[in-house]
């Protein structure tokens, strides 16, 4: 079985505490063909069109401008239902992950989610490292997943929030680790390794994640 790790799967499980807001949308059923889905209703005051979205959970959602009704929306759903989720899946083939995209009036919220899921892993794997770092600081890199300062700060991206957890992982022994070895040479994957002995499949693993500007 393939379980697709999403910020939906997280917050299901209580690994995430997103606000209401945030996933939005009304749960809503509907029979097309022999399949009875599942989607999110949403009315949004500034979208021009009924919208679909699918996403890597399995989720969908449909947002719709406040004057069209959920007869209309669902009728659309239902006429292009197969074409998307033929899209979806060809997305998914290609095993690239594109990660949600935050809105500006929402990454406050998410910046203080992802510091306090780093400062927890952070804890919990220098118990083993036993190194001193200074702050930890969530950052809008545009490409960058961490980094380790000379001041012995940690900086990490906030779109680590969205990632499974073995990766965000990953991210964070990887930056602690540079605070013993500032480079990539044997010695610092060997301080990796002693936590994250797979870490050459969690790195290849990362480089399928993309990200989006937040907007
Ligand atoms: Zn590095």
């Amino acid at each position: 079985m393939i379980v697709v790790e999403t910020p939906l799967r997280r917050l299901a499980e209580g690994r995430l505490f997103a606000t209401v807001e945030y996933m939005g949308g009304v749960p809503r059923t509907l029979t097309i063909g022999t399949e009875s889905i599942c989607y999110l209703s949403r009315v949004h005051k500034r979208a021009r069109h009924i919208r679909i979205s699918f996403y890597y959970d399995g989720r969908i959602a449909v947002t719709r401008p406040p004057g069209v009704s959920i007869t209309r929306a669902e009728h659309f759903l239902r006429d292009n239902y197969d074409l998307m989720r033929g899209k979806m899946n060809t997305r998914v083939r290609a095993g690239t992950t594109i990660l949600p995209q935050v809105r500006l009036k929402e990454y406050p919220h998410i910046k203080q989610q992802a510091c306090s899921l780093v400062q927890v892993r952070l804890r919990h794997f220098n118990q083993i490292y036993g190194f001193v770092y200074n702050r930890v600081v969530i950052k809008k890199h545009k490409t960058l997943w961490g980094s380790c300062s000379v001041k012995r700060n940690l900086n990490f991206n906030y779109n680590i929030i969205f990632l499974p957890q073995e990766l965000a992982d990953y991210i964070i022994v990887h930056e602690l680790c540079h605070l013993k070895e500032h480079n990539h040479s044997s010695r610092f994957w060997a301080l990796v390794a002693h936590t994250i002995p797979n870490w050459q499949e969690r790195r290849k693993q990362l480089r399928l994640y993309r990200h989006k500007k937040i907007g």
